[in-house]
Parts: C-alpha cells; sequence; structure tokens
C-alpha cells in the first residue's frame, strides 16, 4: 500500500506584515481573497483529476501562510470541502488550521471544528506585549489568552503556541517569564523559534539603520537551553531542534518534512515533494491565478531527485530530529558526497553522537545544526 500523503495549503494574506516575516503573502483584501479562494478550490481539483498521488491516504492536512484566519469562516471551509471531496484522509487524518489570535471568533472556531480540523496553531510569538511591538507584530499577549479559552470552549484540545526568542530587547527573564505564561495555557505544543534576520525584511533594515539590534546569540543559545530545561520540566518532550510536545501531540505533517515524507502544496508559493520530485508553484498571486483560470497547474519549478540526492535530504532533514537518523544512513551520504572525513571530525567533535544505530545532534551540535546541515549538503 503506498504511504501516506500530507497536504499543505498556503494562504497568502495577512492584516498586516510583521517585520521579522519574508513569506510569500499580501495584505487581506476581500476580493482578492475571493478570487484567491476561487483558484485554490479549482487547484484542488484540477491536481486530483490529474491523478497526482491517486488513491493515497491523506494523513494530514495543514493549512498555513500567511495568516489562513484572515479568510472568512465559510472560505475555510470551502476549501477543507473541496479537499475532503478530492482526496481520502485516513480516518485520524491531522487537520491544522494556523491562526493569529486576534483573528477568530469563538462562533468561527466551532464551525471549524465542526467541518473536521483537530488542531490549531496560534502564532503567539511572546507573552510580552513590548516584544509584540518592537518586532512590528499587531495584537496583544490578551488575545493569545483569550483565543485559547475560545478554542477550548469550541472543543479544540490540540494546541500548538509559536513562539520566538531573541527578539529586540528581549532578555533571558522575560523570555522565561513567556514559557511560564504559555505553559499556564496548557498548549500540547510549543514551537520555538530562534529569530533570524531575513534580507529584504524591515527588521533588516532596521538593524542596519541602528533602530534596532541585531539578535544575539549567545543569548539565543541561553534561551535555547532555558527553554529545552523548563519545558522537559513540564512535562514536554522535545522531538525536533524547535519542536516541543506532550507525549503524543507531535505534529504529524511537520514531521512528513523531517522524514522525508511526501506532500502536495496548493497556493501559490508552496512547495511539493512527490515520487523524487520536488516542485514549487509560483509566488505571485496573479500569475498563480491566471495560470488556473487557463486550467493549468501553476507549477513553475521540478527538481527530479536522484537517489543520492533523495538520501541527502533524507539525512540534513532527519538530523534535525532530536531521535535523528540510522547511522548508515550518514555514513552512505558521507560515501556518495565525498564526505567521510567531515562526518568523522563532526564524530569527533561531539557535535554528531553516535547511539547503536542511530546518529543525531549532540547538544553541542543542535546549536550549530544550520552549519552542520550547510557541511553537510
Ligand atoms: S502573521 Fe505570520 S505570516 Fe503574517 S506577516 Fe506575521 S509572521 Fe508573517
Amino acid at each position: 500500500m503506498s504511504p501516506p500523503l500530507g497536504l499543505y495549503l498556503h494562504i497568502p494574506f495577512c492584516r498586516q506584515r510583521c517585520d521579522f516575516c519574508s513569506f510569500y503573502l499580501e495584505i487581506h483584501r476581500e476580493g482578492r481573497a475571493e478570487s484567491f479562494v476561487r483558484s485554490l478550490v479549482h487547484e484542488i481539483g484540477l491536481a486530483a483529476q490529474q491523478q497526482v498521488a491517486v488513491g493515497r491516504p491523506i494523513q494530514s492536512v495543514y493549512l498555513g501562510g500567511g495568516t489562513p484566519t484572515v479568510l472568512a469562516v465559510a472560505q475555510l471551509i470551502a476549501i477543507l470541502s473541496e479537499i475532503r471531496s478530492q482526496f481520502s484522509l485516513t480516518q485520524d487524518c491531522e487537520v491544522t488550521v494556523e491562526g493569529h489570535p486576534s483573528t477568530i471568533s469563538e462562533q468561527d472556531l466551532a464551525q471549524l471544528r465542526q467541518a473536521g480540523v483537530t488542531r490549531l496553531s496560534f502564532g503567539a510569538e511572546s507573552m510580552e506585549d513590548g516584544d509584540l511591538v518592537r518586532i512590528g507584530r499587531p495584537g496583544a499577549v490578551s488575545e493569545t489568552v483569550t483565543a485559547m479559552a475560545k478554542a477550548r470552549s469550541a472543543g479544540f484540545t490540540n494546541i500548538n503556541l509559536d513562539l520566538m526568542y531573541g527578539l529586540p530587547g528581549q532578555s533571558l527573564n522575560s523570555w522565561k517569564q513567556t514559557l511560564t505564561i504559555c505553559l499556564a495555557l496548557q498548549p500540547t505544543h510549543l514551537s520555538c523559534y530562534a529569530l533570524t534576520v531575513e534580507q529584504e525584511t524591515r527588521l533588516a533594515s532596521n538593524i542596519r539603520l541602528e533602530r534596532s539590534p541585531a539578535p544575539d546569540e549567545a543569548l539565543q543559545i541561553e534561551m535555547d537551553q532555558s527553554a529545552q530545561r523548563i519545558l522537559s520540566d513540564a512535562g514536554y518532550e522535545r522531538y525536533e531542534i524547535s519542536n516541543y510536545a506532550r507525549p503524543g501531540h507531535a505534529c504529524r505533517h511537520n514531521l512528513l518534512y523531517w522524514t522525508n515524507g511526501e506532500y502536495l502544496g496548493f497556493g501559490p508559493s508552496a512547495q511539493s515533494y512527490l515520487d523524487g520530485t520536488r516542485f514549487g508553484n509560483v509566488a505571485d498571486l496573479d500569475a498563480y491565478n491566471r495560470s488556473l483560470t487557463e486550467g493549468l497547474l501553476p507549477i513553475e519549478e521540478r527538481i527530479e531527485l536522484s537517489k543520492e540526492e533523495q538520501l541527502r535530504d533524507a539525512v540534513i532533514f532527519g538530523l534535525r530530529l532530536i531521535q535523528g537518523i540510522p547511522s548508515h544512513n550518514l555514513h552512505q551520504h558521507a560515501l556518495n558526497y565525498g564526505h567521510s572525513a567531515l562526518t568523522a571530525q563532526l564524530l569527533a567533535q561531539e557535535l554528531i553522537e553516535q547511539d547503536g544505530e542511530r546518529s543525531k545532534l549532540s547538544a553541542k551540535g543542535r546549536l550549530q545544526a544550520d552549519t552542520i546541515a550547510e557541511k553537510l549538503y
């Protein structure tokens, strides 16, 4: 039987762009959203008609963005209903909707629950209002608290909070305080991302103009270590570099990415991986709409990966998981790419450790994960 597949839907709208954000999106306008939803529904049907992944059970559906909850709830339900009519979702399919805490009412949440959404992910970012102001993030901490209460009243039990650390002006104590406040809200899952400065963002320009400090790497490392301590003491398991979950609540959709699983992406800029081929949609809403009006899938780029490249990606993504990867995969990749000396060095420096048949990043290695990934590429 074919292995299960995940579906990702990119909703390219937000009410405002946060200073650090470089995702493909535009400011929400009703007319643009309406034409996008029409195109998205068309794309889902077209992909299914073209028998892409026909008969594959769908293990997870993830509506991300952007801010999916800036769409009207009726639009989100129309998208989900098209997914259900074109694909076969497994009985325990994880269906996640990302939302900004200020963009959803209890009634809308109840309707999403009825439409089969099983998991919510709120972008809290920080539980200190000053931090939100300094990263140009709309909304207030009180809205995250209210959104959690509304979600629970609507019947949701599986809820993630996204957090960022190393924000301008954020101290170690204030980060710990953010974690403590979040824990009191009892999410099942917490994602903790170090702030990174992307080119062409307002944050990058603020740093250049010395209006904002650059992230302090040493402080980010301390913050990462304190998150690990505080969250594991509270019963959360770190299962990926940036992700912690209560037992049984790891995000099934995101696990697909780290285990080299297959997924289809819909919406402008969405990426797919199927049958050893990576392909991506055009990152331009007008071009996306045009392509679908002409009855064509809006795929811009296709890269067929060799077996060696597939293994390389499995190694690089898999090392992000705390459980690591089979050691023979690491060694085979080293042979394929002439990385044997490099791998031996990473082991000798205790950045990668081998535990029986598995290889994983050590605590020290996790702090340099991106650099190690670049070297192993
Ligand atoms: S809400 Fe999320 S997707 Fe939208 S601008 Fe902010 S960080 Fe980017």
